[in-house]
Order: structure tokens, then C-alpha cells, then sequence
């Protein structure tokens, strides 16, 4: 959990001046653990032309089920929801935690694309346990855990927006497993996230007091059943926001704190990396399930249709890599904050200029 720890800057020149900055985060749920490099990986463009700044699809999810019927987006059917995960990996796609996203550290190999995969409300369809206590292959969890068994290089990651219900304090609707599923989720890969602790609509009037009690009250049961767990995300019930927006980011109440790297809204469309200008960590959109326009189904048609939208990667972590056209695009700040390099390249040009060393 030690975060970002060096850096040093450099500069190099491909007919422009490109501002390089190193670093490396680690932490609990990093896509990989290589050495920390002193300079970025030689730029290799047989893969295809990177977009680092291209858009990136964040999938929210409610309920899950394997019962027959007519569903919709909060009550989709497993099997399309498997088919979801199966058209991603044919499409390029690899998971990466939502921690890695907001932090920059978007680590998949070169010409693949980064996917954020969410879920609301702690449903049981989401995280099943069978009768001995195991992850039930018939739940959202358990077709993910099958997808890294058949393809290892789908990393097993999602970030679970968990509703404990004070008073009953029931996550995923098996009270007696409560604890064991969340600490199987932690060990397995994905990463908890905050929901607030009743999800009451309204929020947008209540006053502050109520406003910090409800999210709070949501870190304090999560430490209950994970002790240690840093609770640094939220998804607002609803898409909502209170009205004083700066109480999503921190707050305390009843001797519990909080303190959050960001902050997801409900379904809207894909959303911009924080490499990007107009990246914002407290209002990040997410990709409602289905076919329909503005649907995920609908979304990775449009981003097949228009592949210069779509956020293409240069296979390192630690550098930001984009055509020089789009060099304007880019938030320097951010990148210096997230530690990372920062380059250009011409996509005609075959070979990048090794940077100097510095
Ligand atoms: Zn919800």
C-alpha cells in the first residue's frame, strides 16, 4: 500500500519537447507488480496507433439473475451479462480496478483497452455463496472468476458499491456470509466501494449533517466486517449529489472519517481518463447494461465505429502515450501528480526517439 514514492523529470525531443516523469504506485490491487522502470518502454507501434487519452468504458451493474422472465438494466440476465464480458475480451478489452483508473496506473498490453467493471447495491445475484460456503459459479463474481480461469489474461477486477443496511447490516443478502464475502472479493482481486448507507433519494436537500452520516455510516460498517480496508471510492445513489458537492470527497461523522479519490455517477456514457483535461475524479460517468442507445451494448458498437475515440494503450503503465495532435488534450498537471511519463509520437513515424537519460 506504499504509494508512489520517486521522481525525476527529463525531457526528450521528437521535433517537440515532451516532459517525462517517472514513477510507480503500488498498492492492493495493482495490475502487476514489474520492476519500477527509469524510463518508459520503447515505444511500439506494430500494435496499433496508442490513444491514451482515449475514452474508457466504466460498466455499472445492479442485480443479476438466472431466473426466466423480462429484465432490464437493474435486473439483467447472467447470460447476458457473461456475453458482455465475452464481447469486451473479443474486443480488446481487460479489466483493470477502478483504483488503477483513477490513479492513472492503466497497465494492459500494448493495442488492448482498459474496462472498469462496477456494481451497485450489494445484490445477491452479484455475490452468491453455495450451501458449503463457496462462490457460486451462477452469480456476477463467479462468471468472472470463470473468465480468468479461461482466459488468464482477463484479470479478475470489479469494484463492488456495497449498501449495508444498518440495523440488519446485510451485504448481498446471505447474512450469514456477509463477512466471508467481502473478505473473499478483497482476496480475490476486486475492490469494495462506498454507497452510502441507506440509499435514500433526496440527498440533494438533506443538510450536511445527514449528508456525511449517510457516508459515513457506510465506511464505519464496511470497517466493521473489513477492518483496515481503505474505503476510497463512491457512487452516489441515484447519480445524486448532495448539495455542498465538497462532502462527497471528505467527511466525518460519529468518530468515523472519509475520504474519497472519487466519485461515480449513474449510467450516461463512456468516460475520459485522468490524463485528460477534462477528467473529473467526482463525477465520473458509468455505461447502464443493455442494447439500447447510451446502452453498454450500444456504446461498444459506437467505440468499434469510432476507434479514434477509444482509449488505446501503449502497454506501459507508467507512461501517458498519445499522437502529437492530441498532445493539447492532455493534463500535464495530472500526469506530474500520477507520476507517469508523458509522450508524443507522430502515427506515421514507425519509430519513436529513445529519451534521454536524465
Ligand atoms: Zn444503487
Amino acid at each position: 500500500m506504499n504509494r508512489l514514492k520517486t521522481a525525476s523529470i527529463a525531457t526528450t525531443c521528437l521535433g517537440f519537447a515532451v516532459l517525462l516523469i517517472l514513477g510507480c504506485g503500488h498498492h492492493r490491487i495493482s495490475g502487476s507488480a514489474h520492476a519500477e522502470p527509469l524510463k518508459p518502454l520503447p515505444l511500439d507501434l506494430s500494435k496499433g496507433n496508442p490513444n491514451e487519452l482515449g475514452v474508457v468504458p466504466i460498466l455499472e451493474y445492479h442485480e443479476l439473475t438466472v431466473a426466466k422472465g423480462t429484465h432490464g438494466g437493474y435486473k439483467f440476465p447472467l447470460a447476458k451479462f457473461r456475453a458482455d464480458m465475452e464481447r469486451l475480451y473479443k474486443l480488446g478489452y481487460r479489466p483493470i480496478s477502478l483504483h488503477d483508473f483513477v490513479t492513472g496506473h492503466i497497465d494492459v498490453p500494448a493495442g488492448l483497452s482498459p474496462v472498469v467493471i462496477t456494481f451497485d447495491d450489494a445484490l445477491r445475484g452479484q455475490v452468491d455463496f453455495d450451501q458449503q460456503g463457496n462462490i457460486s459459479p451462477n452469480c456476477a463474481a463467479g462468471v468472472l472468476v470463470d473468465m480468468h480461469r479461461r482466459h488468464p489474461e482477463w484479470a479478475q477486477r470489479a469494484i463492488f458499491f456495497v449498501l449495508p443496511m444498518k440495523g440488519s447490516e446485510v451485504f448481498f443478502y446471505q447474512k450469514e456470509y456477509s463477512q466471508q464475502k467481502l473478505k473473499w472479493l478483497v482476496d480475490n482481486g476486486f475492490e469494495i466501494g462506498n454507497h452510502t448507507l441507506h440509499h435514500l433519494p433526496g440527498m440533494r436537500h438533506w443538510g450536511d449533517a445527514r449528508v456525511v452520516s449517510e457516508i459515513a455510516g457506510a465506511t464505519a460498517l464496511i470497517g466493521k466486517y473489513l477492518p483496515g480496508y481503505p474505503v476510497d471510492t463512491i457512487a452516489l445513489p441515484f447519480g445524486v449529489f448532495p448539495r455542498n458537492t465538497k462532502l462527497v470527497i471528505s467527511g466525518a461523522a460519529n468518530g468515523v472519517a472519509y475520504k474519497h479519490i472519487c466519485a461515480l455517477k449513474a449510467g450516461a456514457g463512456p468516460a475520459l481518463p485522468p490524463s485528460s483535461k477534462k477528467f473529473q475524479a467526482y463525477a465520473i460517468p458509468r455505461m447502464i447494461p443493455g442494447n439500447g442507445q447510451f446502452e453498454i451494448g450500444w456504446w461498444l458498437t459506437y467505440l468499434e465505429r469510432h476507434k479514434a475515440e477509444k482509449y488505446v494503450s501503449d502497454g506501459d503503465a507508467n507512461t501517458v502515450t498519445v499522437a502529437a495532435t492530441q498532445a493539447k488534450y492532455a493534463s500535464i498537471e495530472r500526469i506530474k501528480k500520477n507520476k507517469l511519463f508523458f509522450r508524443t509520437y507522430q502515427p506515421l513515424l514507425v519509430k519513436a526517439a529513445p529519451p534521454k537519460a536524465g
